[in-house]
């Protein structure tokens, strides 16, 4: 077992942290405040990410993308964990992996153009009245003479005011769940207010409706009642990257401004670092950050392993994201009330953290698919030597 880091990966790691210090974090502050990504800075930052190579690392070289292995892919998520949600997506791309199951035209009109950056794509799964119970939705999709008419509604829709097109999950049968490429700007297709959140300021949350939508028959991902399948297994390795990795990065950071603040603030002539209930709540962050880490990179080694990894990424996500809550907390109180105050960044990460336990499946739904697969494969599921 070799737990070291190549130089190339070092390398990585160290190009991405410098873009984030040197190009990302000086527009923070200004997006929290206004709400608002000026979409030139966009353009520029998508451009000078880009010509580093750093857009789409995910996706492989076949299709332009960085062709990053996972575990390369999750050094650079953790890293990305230290910046605002709505700059990672223009920086970096939000490249999801559904998009490979595209096929011959849908190739050239949807996958390739997202990995190129030159589109937007956003996943519309969730309903005001299917969340948690993702199968339990209502917008439907009926075959006609020209391809599918789709009607329905999303809502909490990432990104939405960004993408030029949607990944749709829809109704084709009682029971059977599709997925459709869906195009801003059909007939039909409209958007709806922005649901503003306690956090990702910038980040646009869009609420969408479907009314007689008329979709081509290209549109349809993978094949009918399969789409959504196929979509589902994939978002594992995005739950991996988007909330496993980046809730390590984030927590390594308010880490970092935790340690800082304890060794230069004093009180009683003495720094909070020497006060022992701090050094407590410092040293329970590093171990749990710590923890968590190897969880992901373990995770991710499964699968650039072919391994099945479902039930160790439903592990990361309730134990990162928890991590996270748990960290932000302490830096909120260690920082005392200069941590609840507007002038430092501290509130924003606590605010910006709280999504990490509900977004992609909540810490419940996680729980219950770890309880549910241990009580049917036994605890040797999670044994190394499985
Ligand atoms: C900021 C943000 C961004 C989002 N982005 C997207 C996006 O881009 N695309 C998209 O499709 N969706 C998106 N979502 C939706 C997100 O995935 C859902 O909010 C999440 O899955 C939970 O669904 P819900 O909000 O309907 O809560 P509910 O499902 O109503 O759950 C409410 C509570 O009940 C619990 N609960 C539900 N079922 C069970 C159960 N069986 N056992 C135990 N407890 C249970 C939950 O854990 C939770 O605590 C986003 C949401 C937010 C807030």
């Amino acid at each position: 077992m070799n737990f070291s880091l190549s130089n190339e990966q070092k390398m990585l790691i160290e190009t991405v942290r410098r873009f984030i210090a040197e190009e990302c974090a000086p527009l923070e502050d200004d997006i929290d405040a206004t709400g608002f990504l000026d979409p030139d800075q966009a353009r520029a930052l998508f451009e000078r990410a880009r010509s580093l190579g750093l857009f789409g690392m995910n996706m492989p070289t076949e299709f332009g993308g960085g062709g990053l292995s996972h575990l390369d892919r999750i050094l650079c998520e953790e890293q990305f964990g230290r910046t605002s949600d709505i700059l990672i997506r223009r920086a970096f791309g939000n490249v999801y992996e559904p998009l490979l199951h595209c096929r011959g035209e849908q190739i050239e009109r949807w996958l390739k153009p997202t990995v190129a950056g030159v589109r937007t794509c956003s996943i519309a799964i969730t309903e005001p009245g299917a969340g948690s119970d993702a199968a339990g939705i209502k917008t439907h999709a009926a075959r006609n003479g020209r391809g599918w008419m789709l009607n329905g509604s999303k809502h909490f829709i990432s990104d939405g005011e960004w993408s030029d097109f949607f990944l749709v999950s829809a109704k084709t049968g009682e029971k059977e769940i599709s997925m459709f490429m869906v195009d801003k700007g059909l007939p039909g297709f409209t958007l709806g207010k922005d649901q503003k959140m306690m956090g990702l300021r910038g980040t646009p949350h869009l609420e969408l409706f479907f009314d007689h939508v008329q979709l081509e028959d290209v549109a349809l991902l993978g094949d009918v009642g399969q789409g959504f399948k196929l979509a589902m297994s994939a978002l594992n390795v995005v739950r991996l990257a988007q909330v496993g990795a980046r809730a390590v990065g984030k927590a390594s950071h308010v880490c970092e401004m935790m340690v800082n603040w304890a060794c230069e603030r004093k009180q009683f002539n003495t720094r909070l670092g020497d006060f022992q209930m701090i050094q407590q709540m410092i040293a329970d962050t590093v171990i749990e950050i710590n923890a968590a880490r190897w969880m992901v990179y373990q995770a991710a080694w499964m699968l650039d392993q072919g391994l099945d990894a479902r039930e160790q990424i439903a592990m990361v996500k309730v134990h990162a994201s928890e991590m996270l809550g748990r960290v932000v907390d302490r830096a909120v109180q260690v920082f005392g009330g200069m941590g609840f105050c507007k002038e430092l960044p501290i509130e924003r990460y606590y605010r910006d953290s709280r999504i990490y336990r509900i977004f992609d499946g909540t810490s419940e739904i996680h729980r219950g698919v770890i309880a549910k697969s241990v009580l049917k494969k036994g605890a040797a599921l999670f044994d190394v030597h499985r």
